[in-house]
């Protein structure tokens, strides 16, 4: 019982962080033909902050949430995401708390 308690929540964690967001997105899709014709969409389910998602027929990028982990970068199968950090000052301040 007590490993049950003990056990980190990452939403949690996460609701820790604070953002300073940019006005500008910081990733973008190369072409957005190629995300139509993609089967994986594994954008939609690597991110652990849920930027991407497959709406109304087109994928959306919340960009606001990044937490600059890289992973959708490495996953995108087709090489797809213009991954930037973003501009000095602002992006994911991380609080481990
Ligand atoms: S995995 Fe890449 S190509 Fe597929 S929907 Fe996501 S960004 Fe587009
Ligand atoms: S860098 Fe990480 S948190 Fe940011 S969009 Fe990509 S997978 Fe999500």
């Amino acid at each position: 019982m007590d490993d049950i308690k003990n056990k980190v929540n990452i939403d949690d964690k996460l609701f820790l962080n604070s953002y300073n967001v940019d006005t500008a997105s910081h990733l973008a899709i190369k072409d957005t033909a190629v995300c139509l014709d993609c089967n994986e969409k594994i954008c939609t389910f690597i991110c652990p902050a849920h930027v991407y998602e497959w709406k109304d027929g087109h994928l959306t990028v919340d960009y606001e949430g990044c937490l600059e982990c890289g992973a959708c970068r490495i996953g995108c199968s087709h090489d797809n995401i213009d991954w930037t950090y973003p501009r000095g000052g602002f992006g994911i301040q991380f609080r481990l708390g």
